[in-house]
């Protein structure tokens, strides 16, 4: 999975990164506590999104995230559906 960024673990509070699932929901996995906080859909997808940094956001030097507006839509695939 991608590690989209980080934040405070809603259960013990340690930093803990947030990675993106296949179906493109949010989910951290503490292993400190061992609280699990999965998004299964768009709602709680973006509590997560609202809460953690993003991990652009911290010391990597090159972003590897695509833009948020993709410029072309005219290959069909899996991703399309969640456009
Ligand atoms: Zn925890």
């Amino acid at each position: 999975m991608q590690k989209i960024g980080r934040m405070a673990c809603t259960c013990c509070g340690e930093v803990i990164p947030v990675k993106q699932q296949a179906n493109g929901f949010a989910i951290a996995t503490c292993n400190y506590c061992d609280n699990k906080l999965q998004a299964f859909g768009q709602t709680a997808d973006s509590h997560i999104r609202a809460k953690m940094t993003p991990v652009s956001s911290d010391s990597a030097p090159a972003p590897t995230l695509a833009p948020v507006v993709a410029p072309v839509q005219e290959k069909k695939s899996a991703f399309s559906l969640f456009n």
